[in-house]
């Protein structure tokens, strides 16, 4: 008769701690999965909510790894152990096929409602009639079950539920609690002062992939309320721009807003930014207004005189450089010098808050986890997903992230189990 602190105890349902579950109930280990919310997967379902579910990226082990910035090495083996491929495999036994898009990063064609549906459901019906585990079912969900700490014993958890403590028991657990971005979801970071309190080292959560501030002058943040604005809700227009950090040039839209820039284009580059205002509290960024002309075409054109045309008629006639692009080009080259179009910079000044950004950087130090992601100090406690310490940028990096190290932890549950 299985018993039900036999059970594996993962505080978290979010993808990480829901593809735990998944590979450990299809193993015949039964799982108890808990969390603070009533629902599993509110930030999955927030990820797919504008389109499809940018679920992984095409590419090799090899290419994808250089994305997890600092610890592509890491990567680079859970990549190769659960890959893209076997990602988007899964996919499809969750009822969804998976397409590439741009640049290389890989959709759902279902969206992430559909399959968290699917995902659930596959729990729920491999819950019962495990040979090994008569008694007790393989999978269960406890919402609203907040855990609060480390018990006085190694394999006790805290928990609060209904406003009441409660004490659940575990030989081996999973922290999949998330970083602390969008706390509406659930993943509000708490977490990080109690494995704190407990001698964990934790680096501080802050804003990755998220918008970063510029102090645009106010003429300029007139002209993104006129021109940049699509609509009451939906924001502002992306601009065919290139931005520079570090080395690194941005991939994807760049969005101008009164408070800075936002997209994917600023994401992919925020890694380089945030060191640099680390290190000076402010950060250059180069800025290319025409990344489709060469210079030597720009050049070319402009050897055309500008003659009684004003400088904008000149910038558009000559160059094809009108609205917002034209009055940014004005706010980053007062003196108005057309040759330096693909060569101008801005100064950020810092990034957008948490709560609004699509991830966490910090989390669990890698130091205190071992090549399994177990705890070194806690055995038998493993931590997965975005509340380690790592980060990569949007693309689909995210989610294959947290399901290559859920892979190799669960992996990992398993064998311990099996002997
Ligand atoms: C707007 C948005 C769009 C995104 N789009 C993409 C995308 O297109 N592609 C991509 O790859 N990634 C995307 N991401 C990122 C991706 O959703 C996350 O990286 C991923 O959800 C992290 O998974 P996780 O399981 O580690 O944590 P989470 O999904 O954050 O889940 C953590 C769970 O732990 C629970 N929890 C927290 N604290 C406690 C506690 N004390 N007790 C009990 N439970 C607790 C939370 O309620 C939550 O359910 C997006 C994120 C956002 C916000």
């Amino acid at each position: 008769m299985g018993k039900e602190e036999d059970r594996v105890l993962i505080i978290g349902a979010g993808p990480a701690g829901l593809f735990c579950a998944y590979r450990l109930v299809e193993a015949g280990i039964p799982v108890l999965i808990a969390d603070r919310m009533m629902s599993p997967g509110r930030k999955f379902l927030l990820a797919g909510a504008s389109g499809g579910l940018n679920c992984t990226h095409q590419g090799t082990p090899d290419e994808l790894s250089q994305k997890y910035y600092g610890n592509e090495e890491l990567f680079k083996g859970l990549l190769t152990e659960f890959s893209p491929a076997a990602l988007a495999n899964w996919y499809k036994t969750m009822g969804s096929d998976t397409f590439v898009g741009n640049g290389g990063k890989v959709f759902t064609k279902l969206g992430a409602p559909e399959i968290l549906k699917h995902w659930l459901e596959h729990l729920d019906r491999a819950s019962w009639g495990s040979p090994r585990q008569a008694g007790i079912p393989l999978f269960t969900f406890q919402g609203g079950c907040e855990f609060t700490g480390f018990g006085d014993k190694p394999d006790i958890f805290m928990f609060r539920q209904d406003g009441k403590t409660l004490e659940l028991k575990a030989k081996y657990a999973v922290f999949a609690l998330g970083g602390g971005s969008h706390p509406e979801t659930g993943s509000n970071g708490a977490w990080t002062s109690l494995f704190q309190a407990a001698g964990i080292q934790v680096a501080p959560l802050r804003s990755a992939n998220c918008g970063v501030a510029v102090r645009w002058s106010e003429p300029l943040k007139e002209r993104i309320a006129e021109l940049g604005q699509i609509g009451k809700t939906k924001g502002y227009t992306s601009l065919n721009i290139r931005l520079r950090c570090g080395g690194a040039s941005s991939t994807g839209e760049v969005v101008l807003t009164p408070r800075g820039l936002e997209g994917s284009g600023v994401y992919s580059i925020g890694y380089y930014i945030r060191q640099q205002l680390d290190k000076t509290g402010s950060c250059k960024v180069g800025a290319d207004l025409l990344p489709d002309l060469f210079q030597e075409q720009i050049t070319r054109r402009l050897t055309k005189p500008q003659g009684k045309n004003s400088l904008s008629n000149y910038a558009r006639k000559a160059l094809g450089l009108a609205g917002l692009p034209y009055a940014l080009f004005r706010e980053l080259s007062p003196e108005g010098d057309l040759r330096k179009v693909k060569d101008l910079y801005l100064t950020v000044t810092g990034c957008n808050p948490l709560e609004e950004a699509i991830s966490s950087a910090g989390g669990v130090c890698m130091a205190e986890l071992d090549a399994n992601f177990m705890l070194k100090s806690r055995p038998g406690c493993f931590v997965i997903g975005e509340m380690a310490d790592w980060e990569a940028p949007t693309g689909g990096y995210l989610l294959q992230g947290c399901f290559s190290i859920s892979y190799r932890a669960s992996e990992k549950i398993i064998d311990l189990l099996s002997h």
